[in-house]
Parts: structure tokens; sequence; C-alpha cells
């Protein structure tokens, strides 16, 4: 897999906002990401961080605002047309097909040649450490393992970023600790940049290299783990970090 997928020097989201009806998910969300960065999206549930990550990705359109990667203005073309990678927190696998064509499908939809794709998916295997395992159906791994499947699945189109929506809130809590250091192996070994979402304080401080702090819609908070830790801009960043008083 050729290291580093298509290249950008920022990705910027400014000015977002997304409503439901009345309601107001996300109220001028503005952000910057580098070339290879992990940032971490936290904050509580209902927060709008899956609101935000779902307009990146083209799964949601947006009531307001602009997305751009560098000078390209993305926010009107197809989540395909984006070609960013996504993992879920329910893996969405499909159950009848081998890991080796749930890996490969999205080079097959896009027709590439056969050997291409063969070599890529072996690519993706190696790299989430699966390649003993690619002609057992999803039902025949375990959960750390489909992760990883759906891992392999965003990177094996080398994308320039890779969207994360809680991908680990399903496993157990070793499992949890154990593929953490994994998908930051993964993150500085491809890379892309990567967006996290999570609401877990102690996954964002161990696996980000900046944490966005989100409550109600906005973003309070952007800082290195260091920076957010040993001050807090708002009481409420602070609490959620996990100060008592
Ligand atoms: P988070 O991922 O931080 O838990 P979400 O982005 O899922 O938060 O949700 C933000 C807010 O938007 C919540 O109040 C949620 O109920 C609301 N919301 C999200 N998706 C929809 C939807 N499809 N229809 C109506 N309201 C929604
Ligand atoms: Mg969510």
């Amino acid at each position: 897999m050729s290291i580093a997928g298509r290249d950008f020097r920022e990705l910027r989201l400014e000015d977002l906002n997304r409503s439901f009806g009345m309601l107001n998910a996300l109220k001028g969300v503005s952000l910057s990401v580098k070339r290879g960065e992990f940032i971490a999206l936290l904050g509580p549930s209902g927060c709008g961080k899956s609101t935000a990550l779902n307009c990146l990705a083209g799964l949601l359109t947006l009531s307001g605002g602009s997305i751009w990667l560098d000078q390209t203005r993305i926010d009107r073309l197809k989540p395909e047309e984006r070609g960013f990678g996504m993992v879920f927190q329910n893996y969405a696998l499909f159950p009848h097909m081998t890991v080796r064509r749930n890996i490969g499908f999205g080079l097959t939809m896009q027709r590439r040649p056969k050997e291409e794709i063969a070599r890529k998916v072996e690519e993706a295997l190696a790299i989430v450490r699966l390649s003993q395992q690619g002609d057992k159906l999803p039902g025949q791994l375990s959960g750390g393992q489909q992760q990883r499947v759906a891992i392999a699945r965003a990177i094996v189109i080398e994308p320039p970023l890779v969207l994360m929506d809680e991908p680990l809130s399903n496993l157990d809590a070793k499992l949890r600790l154990e593929m953490r250091s994994e998908i930051r192996r993964i993150h500085d070994l491809i890379g892309s940049a990567t967006i996290y979402v999570t609401h877990d304080q102690e996954e964002a401080l161990s696996l980000a290299d900046r944490i966005v702090v989100m409550r109600d819609g906005t973003v309070r908070q952007v800082g290195t783990p260091a920076e957010l830790y040993g001050r807090p801009a708002h009481a409420d960043v602070a609490e959620f970090m996990g100060y008592r008083n």
C-alpha cells in the first residue's frame, strides 16, 4: 500500500451547521486538520459528534457552512467522490462474503483490475494482521477481528482521511485496549489523517495528536492532550476531562 494515500495539506470545516427540524445539532463548527494528523472528536452523548462526522463523510447534507480539502470545496460531493475511509461501531460487514471479498468490495465496485484488487487486499490484510483469516466469513471471527476487517476495508482504498465513529464501543474492555493501540499503529503506518469520534476521555488522551472537545453542537476547546489536561479553558471541559472539585 502506498504510504500517505491521496495527499492533502489541510482539511477545513468552516462554520458547519446542521439542523434536524427545530433541533440545531451543529451550531457553527470550524476545524482544521493537517495531513497525517490524528484528531479525536470528544464529547458527551448527543453533542453532535456523529453528525459532524457524517457531514464530513457526505452521509448527511449541511444546513450551512462549507468543507474544503486544500482549495477544493467538497461538501456537495457524494460520499464515494470524497473517497474517505469509514469505520463504524457496528462493523457493517457483509455476512455472506469472505473477509477478502469484504475488504475488496469497494475496489471491485470501482472495476479495478483483479490482480490489483488481490494485491491491495493482501496488503491491507497484512496491515491489520489478519493474513491467515482471509477466507473466513465474518461470523467465524471475534469482535476484535471483525473490527480489523472493517479497518482493512476502510484503508484499502488508500484514503487521505479515515473517519471512525466510536469503533471500539462494542468490544469488551481488554480488546478495547488492544485495538486502541492497533488503531494508532495502523494510523502511523499508512500516514492518512484520522478523525476519531469518542465519548471516552482516556481514549482521546491516549490516541490523539489533538483533541476537539464538543458540547451542545459547538467546539468548546481544541488542543493537544497535554494542553487540554493541563489548561482546560472551560469548567465543563475540566469536568469532562475528569477533574473533581
Ligand atoms: P453524538 O454522536 O455526539 O452522540 P449526534 O450527532 O448523534 O450526537 O446527535 C446530536 C443531536 O442531534 C442529538 O440531539 C440527536 O438526538 C440529534 N439527531 C441526530 N441525528 C438525528 C436525526 N437523524 N434526526 C433527528 N435528530 C437527530
Ligand atoms: Mg454518535
